[in-house]
């Protein structure tokens, strides 16, 4: 019973939940939306999955490939080490050639084992965002220093909710779910945030960027590049980082992504291109199945032709039954059901006369018992 269901609904999903409205161009349960792409996982925790672009794999080949001085036509002095790459004292912070902006950020540290220095100045780095905003890296373990400087703080704006790193020396893991501002005519749309965990424990819950922070000064929210690199800061201590990847983040509806609460420009525009494929879809089909298809790109778009073909595939559909009705219930009940889906939707004129003539031959046929 359960698999009759589920088969049946999976036929006819596009009757199923709510249809599209202004502001979402999918249907509640809507089967026409893309799958999620596959994604293989890592191994184990923090290991690159599958569509993860890796900036750093411990080995000097990939370090050389990926990054270089952020200074033009300067050398990194920085070390690959065991498996990891070092800061030197005075070599410079270092940036990825890649440039990004939105991201999910896996990234590896150490601060030495040997502590040194108070404050700010024990196991000081630190990740900045496309190059210019940045998580504290800081080793502080037992170490207080002002709550906005902290490891895990976003610099300057917003201190970590909870301090669950390990002794210096050990391996601690960042991942970091950013957001880059958007602002369009000097309207921000979207401040950015930040989401953080160290060692798995979150850290920052979609803190708001409120410019990006930094040193001293009170940032104010302001435009991002489209894309930047991302840096990893000499602070003058040997710090150690590795296993660093990314994988680029869906666009947010405000910059043109199609998932989530649109515009009414957005979601009309989305709406019509669905409609258009389901249409032509229905062009390679035949019978029910075509009629089906058009009568589904109504829910998105009510177009003057798809109705006139819808109705002339919804005749033919009707003297087909008339004709011979023997084992043709299930589709007479299946049409029924999306024409009434879209009446109760107002896709359709509740007085249409496609509705009394499936009721009819529902009722002639004894199709209702
Ligand atoms: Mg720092």
């Amino acid at each position: 019973m359960l698999l009759f269901f589920l088969s049946a609904t999976l036929a006819s999903a596009q009757f199923y939940g709510d249809p599209p409205d202004d502001h979402h161009p999918w249907a509640v349960h809507d089967n026409n939306r893309p799958q999620p792409p596959k994604v293989t996982p890592g191994k184990v925790p923090g290991a690159p999955p599958s569509d993860a672009i890796v900036l750093f794999d411990g080995t000097e080949a990939s370090f050389k490939a990926n990054w270089e001085h952020e200074k033009k036509n300067r050398k990194t002095e920085w070390q690959v080490i065991d498996g990891a790459v070092q800061c030197a004292k005075g070599a410079g912070t270092i940036r990825s050639k890649a440039q990004f902006a939105d991201c999910q950020l896996h990234v590896e540290w150490s601060a030495p084992a040997k502590v040194q220095g108070s404050s700010q100045g024990r196991g000081n780095s630190g990740v900045f965002l496309m190059g210019t905003t940045e998580i504290q890296v800081l080793d502080n373990y037992n170490n207080p220093t002002y709550p906005d400087g902290f490891a895990g703080s976003v610099y300057g704006v917003m201190p970590p909710a909870a301090n669950p790193l390990h002794a210096p020396g050990k391996w601690q893991s960042y991942d970091i779910i950013f957001r880059r501002p958007i602002v369009k005519d000097g309207v921000v749309l979207d401040e950015g945030s930040f989401t953080v965990l160290i060692n798995g424990v979150v850290v920052q819950d979609s803190t708001p960027l409120e410019g990006g922070g930094g040193h001293r000064g009170r940032s104010k929210p302001r435009a991002f590049p489209e894309k930047g690199p991302l840096k990893i800061q000499d602070h003058g201590n040997p710090v150690r980082f590795r296993n660093i990847w990314y994988r680029p983040l869906r666009k947010r509806p405000v910059e043109g992504g199609t998932d989530g609460k649109l515009s009414v420009e957005a979601t009309t525009a989305k709406r019509a291109e669905i409609a258009a494929d389901l249409r032509k879809d229905a062009a390679t089909k035949k019978g029910k199945e075509r009629l089906l298809r058009l009568l589904e790109s109504l829910c998105y778009e009510v177009d003057e032709e798809a109705v006139s073909v819808a109705e002339e595939e919804g005749q033919a559909f009707v003297a087909g039954v008339k004709a011979k009705p023997e084992g043709r219930k299930g589709d007479v009940i299946q049409v029924n059901n999306a024409v009434k889906y879209l009446v109760k939707h107002g896709r359709m004129p509740s007085d249409h006369e496609a509705i009394g003539q499936l009721k009819a031959l529902i009722k002639e046929n004894g199709w209702d018992k």
